[in-house]
């Protein structure tokens, strides 16, 4: 087989057991890989109405067709599970050695059940799966997991995937760190793998991976990797995606200290171009990439160096999320973040919830261990960080997110908590992109900015980005299928300004690759079959059209955007807008999806027959 191995490797923690499946053609061709792949594994191996954190639910690591081969930006793998923020379906990307090194070791896909008896490490050597004794990095950083395992397995070619302290203590949104800082960051698969007392995962395959036209694709390879060096991607080079503050504040699409604003005065400090000034030490880049979009910066003011990878969305959920202006500290919470494994973007979102709530007085410095918790408090940012890894003080309260948190204190909370069907909110101001906010508002994964991409279609020529209108659900829906379809092949986001026509090319490359037939029309389907099936697993998990929403301060309260004054986003336009996305996709009025739609995308028999079972 081209691509794929056409088998999965299964892991049961709790028997200590391991076996292989196969997996037929058709289905790979079907999912694609990635989230795709994931989201059909999921649906297939899980029990409905499974708890998250219940041994039985399946966390699942899966590659892509791409993986192994020379293609630049391709080295990614995705890990998909249930949520235990939104109790529905999740899947977050990573990119590094590891998705090479897991489809080295024969497989397209890990599949892990059950829960182990003491903190383990899992080696996966090929086909031997060894579940050793972890105890000893109990407590541990994710950092140091990784140096202790390569130490003790004396193999330092060996590559790891492991959990902080925040996934070992069950924060909801705890991430899988991997090979030296990556992490599969959002919606807390690092709790889902703490539930499973599995403390790291290291592999290490020897299994060659061939594709069917090597000549051709090498050709192609050329010509993609001298794109991704030219313009079309200098923003990403250059700066970086930190660029973003600046022009999101100038436009007034910046959320700010809490999403009472969209705008901030000052912030020179943590634009993209003062950090290259003054923190950046220097680029870097994932495995097998030529782009290199990721910018080192550094502080000293605590009088020891500390460095850290900063990407946009840290940026904002740290800083001007929680009215932090200064650049030192966002460096200093968020190497805690990635240590800890946290994902930086629910830390923020649920701390700067906590902020307004201590400001509100629903919560008092006993409830905060005497943290003066106050929007643009350095050190209450940080030492709420610290709270919320080690689950200690007011950790006990933020350690679910602000969704949990909001229902815990009640009083009210709810109004600040933003969100999007538990997931916090990534750094888009929802009244000044209205494609974006109908995009966060139905996604199945929650509030996402990568799994919607529905801000480029606000922003693209012919667009009123402040019009909330029915035609934007066909937007919306289009921009998620074509996300899916990136996600699954698995590409990089910032590699799309490389192509001329992406599902052309990327159909062209999916032939080179596996050998299997697969043109433009039917990668688009993908896509929308990806969606569609990821929708009926949310759908079997209780999903009904109200958990298709925005926060309500999204929805009560106007913001003064920059070109137009004191706008805002109705209910009544958000349901309209919709109603268009379901029309879009052929669901009914309800959101639930008919028995042609699923007929069409070849998804009547998953749904209907799938078990529950991967034994
Ligand atoms: S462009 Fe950036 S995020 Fe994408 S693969 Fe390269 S370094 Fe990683």
């Amino acid at each position: 087989m081209f691509g794929y191995h056409g088998k999965i490797l299964v892991v049961d923690l709790t028997s200590e057991t391991s076996h292989w499946i196969d997996i037929e053609k058709e289905h790979l061709r079907q999912y694609i890989g990635g989230v795709g792949l994931g989201a059909y594994l999921l649906f297939k191996f899980s029990v409905p109405g499974t708890d998250p954190f219940d041994p039985s639910s399946p966390l699942i690591f899966a590659t892509s067709p791409l993986v192994g081969t020379r293609l630049t930006t391709s080295s990614k793998f995705a890990v998909v599970s249930k949520s235990p923020l939104t109790g529905f379906i999740n899947d977050s990307l990573s990119s590094s050695f590891c998705a090479t090194e897991l489809k080295k070791c024969g497989c397209d896909a890990l599949i892990l059940i059950g829960r182990a008896k003491r903190p383990t490490l899992l080696f996966v050597q090929n086909g031997r799966v060894d579940f050793l004794d972890a105890k000893y990095l109990t407590g541990l950083t994710t950092a140091e997991t990784e140096k202790t395992v390569k130490e003790t397995l004396k193999d330092y070619v060996v590559r790891v995937l492991s959990i902080g302290p925040a996934g070992e203590n069950l924060v909801h949104y705890a991430t899988i760190s991997n090979d030296g800082g990556r992490h599969a960051g959002r919606g807390g698969a690092g709790a889902v793998m703490g539930s499973k007392n599995l403390k790291a995962i290291a592999l290490n395959g020897s299994h060659a991976i061939s594709v069917a036209q090597p000549e051709l694709l090498e050709g192609k390879n050329r010509l993609l990797r001298e794109k991704s060096r030219s313009n079309a991607t200098a923003k990403y080079r250059l700066i970086g995606t930190v660029d973003n503050l600046a022009t999101f504040n100038r436009l007034r699409i910046l959320p700010t200290q809490n999403f009472q604003f969209a705008h901030v005065e000052d912030s020179e400090d943590l634009s993209g171009e003062a950090l290259q000034k003054t923190a950046k030490i220097k680029t870097a880049h994932c495995a097998n990439c030529t782009i290199g979009c990721e910018q080192i910066f550094e502080t000293t003011d605590s009088g020891k160096s500390i460095q850290n990878r900063l990407e946009y969305e840290t940026l904002y959920a740290l800083g001007p999320l929680c009215a932090i202006k200064d650049r030192n500290t966002v460096i200093k919470a968020s190497k805690m973040c990635d240590l800890a494994g946290l994902d930086t973007v629910s830390t923020g979102v649920t701390i700067a919830w906590a902020m307004e709530c201590f400001e509100q007085g629903l919560l008092t410095l006993k409830d905060t261990e005497g943290i003066e918790l106050r929007f643009g408090n350095t050190a209450a940012l940080i030492d709420c960080v610290d709270a919320i890894s080690n689950q200690t003080g007011i950790g006990k309260l933020l350690y679910g997110g602000c969704k949990k948190a909001a229902m815990t204190l009640g009083q009210g909370s709810d109004y600040w908590a933003m969100h999007v069907k538990g997931l916090e909110m990534p750094g888009y101001e929802p009244r000044g992109l209205k494609t974006m906010a109908l995009g966060l508002a139905v996604n199945p994964r929650g509030a996402c900015h990568n799994r919607s991409s529905a801000y480029e279609a606000d922003f693209a020529p012919g667009v009123d980005r402040f019009e909330a209108s029915v035609e934007k659900g066909k937007l919306a829906a289009e921009k998620e299928d074509y996300s899916a379809v990136l996600d699954s092949m698995i590409w990089c986001k910032f590699l799309r300004n490389c192509f001329e026509d992406f599902y052309t090319e990327s159909s062209t490359i999916y032939e080179m690759v596996t050998g299997m037939s697969m043109t433009a029309e039917e990668l688009e389907r993908a896509g929308t079959r990806i969606n569609t099936l990821r929708k009926c697993f949310n759908i079997r998990e209780g999903w009904h059209r109200k958990d298709d929403t925005l926060p309500r301060r999204i929805l009560e309260e106007t913001y003064n955007g920059i070109d137009k004054q004191a706008t805002g986003l109705t209910e009544q336009e958000l349901s309209l807008m919709i109603d268009g996305y379901y029309h879009a996709r052929g669901w009914d009025t309800q959101g639930r999806v008919p028995t042609n739609v699923l007929r069409n995308l070849d998804l009547l028999e998953i749904v209907k027959s799938a078990k529950g079972s991967v034994k």
